[in-house]
């Protein structure tokens, strides 16, 4: 569990960590270079610290979920669930981006558009996405850190230990033995989170701080009023009214994996930390194991928005309308992206690309919105995060209804 200092908890210290960083950002903007070469490193050495750990967790996690609920029936039953909630949730979350870019859209549109140069990276198409679960070998899920096949490779082993009964016994000893190795190697990178994220947020703010200030500042504020309005709105009433939990309390607890999002704008890397949170909200642990790696691979609620609001944004700099049916398109692909879309830095950019595209808009428009693509992404990654955690709770709560 998340180590208390003796004076402050750990989310204070990772606060202190997240303002001094923007504090080191900003007295470095005029020297940018200082802070990525001597203050990124140790953020991207944080960062690999925690995706190190994330496939072993992520793997005997959801193995030893799967094998507490001693039932195929009761794991397909939360499987359910939470697909339908990760759906639901980003499907509206989309709406709300697409109303607030048609709201606010008479404010976009100063950019030029001359000159624009992007290269879509190519993004898989929807079969593509479903046969790539589906690992061919293994080794790959793990070397590659492909978070959906570790999953599928995590439930195979899980429901086969399920099935064979006794035989399964020892198995099942060492998935528990090493999840709890694993979770203390987590324990003690996660101690080291306030120093990282500092690391993280400097550069950032150094490199970025002065575009900002230019002309795309609409439509950031664009994007973060319709991910606080998501995450205040849907996240509040959900937790309300199907976790029955204080929205106040829901926030502050998560508190510690919100930071970590910010500064990251990992989804994969925050599951060590939301992991904690919600487990320390009241979450039971085989749900919380299965629910949230899940979710930070397959949704993306503030990736859903971020994509709704740069639809409309690059469609008015090149002066088009968007039609009512190319919106509707535009939540179909957007909610699919979201689940093709791996819980790592810049992944919801890529496909940005495949909903423009499903709407036959110019694809080079991305460069539009490139440059500052990682404040976007801090925050669509707070979002997807905390969506995690509400149907985490949910889910657990009709799991203690059930019994
Ligand atoms: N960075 C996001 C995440 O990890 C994904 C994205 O780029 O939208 O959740």
């Amino acid at each position: 569990m998340i180590q208390k200092t003796k004076k402050f908890p750990l989310a204070i210290w990772i606060f202190m960590g997240l303002i001094l960083g923007i504090l080191a950002g900003i007295a470095l903007m005029k020297t940018p270079e200082i802070a990525v070469q001597y203050i990124k490193p140790f953020g991207t050495l944080f960062l690999n610290l925690v995706k190190f750990i994330v496939v072993p967790i992520v793997l005997f996690s959801i193995m030893s979920g799967v094998i507490s609920m001693k039932d195929i029936r009761k794991v397909g039953k939360i499987g359910i669930r939470t697909v339908v909630f990760y759906m639901t949730t980003t499907a509206i979350a989309v709406v709300i981006g697409l109303t607030f870019a048609n709201v606010f859209k008479g404010t976009f549109g100063q950019i030029s558009t001359s000159g624009l140069e992007y290269t879509a990276k190519e993004a898989p198409g929807f079969i593509t996405t479903i046969i790539n679960i589906f690992p061919s070998n293994i080794i790959d899920p793990m070397s590659d850190a492909n978070m959906l096949q570790v999953i599928v490779t995590a439930l195979f082993f899980g429901f086969a230990v399920i099935t064979v009964g006794e035989k399964g016994k020892a198995f099942a000893d060492f998935v528990e033995s090493a999840n709890a190795v694993s979770m203390i190697i987590m324990d003690t990178i996660i101690k080291f989170s306030p120093v990282g994220v500092f690391c993280l947020i400097t550069p950032v703010v150094a490199e970025n701080g002065a575009s900002i200030l230019g002309n795309l500042l609409t439509v950031l504020v664009v994007a973060y009023g319709a991910y606080f309005i998501h995450m205040a709105v849907v996240y509040s009433v959900a937790i309300k009214a199907f976790a029955q939990m204080s929205p106040l309390k829901f926030f502050s607890g998560m508190m510690p994996a919100i930071m970590m999002a910010f500064s990251s704008a990992s989804s994969v890397g925050t599951l060590p930390l939301n992991l904690e949170c919600t487990e320390k909200m009241g979450a039971k642990k085989d749900v919380a194991s299965f629910v949230l790696p899940l979710g930070a691979t397959i949704n993306m609620d503030g990736t859903a928005i971020y994509q709704g609001v740069c639809a409309i944004f690059i469609a008015s700099c090149f002066g088009i309308d968007l039609t009512l049916s190319q919106q509707i398109a535009i939540i179909l692909t957007a909610t699919l992206a979201s689940i093709g879309t791996a819980g790592v830095p810049g992944a919801g950019m890529i496909m940005l690309a495949m909903v423009l595209q499903s709407v036959n808009l110019p694809i080079e428009g991305i460069a539009l919105v490139a440059g500052i693509d990682r404040i976007f992404d801090m925050g669509r990654t707070v979002v997807n995060i905390t969506g995690d955690a509400a149907c985490t709770l949910i889910v657990s709560k009709a799991e203690d209804k059930n019994g």
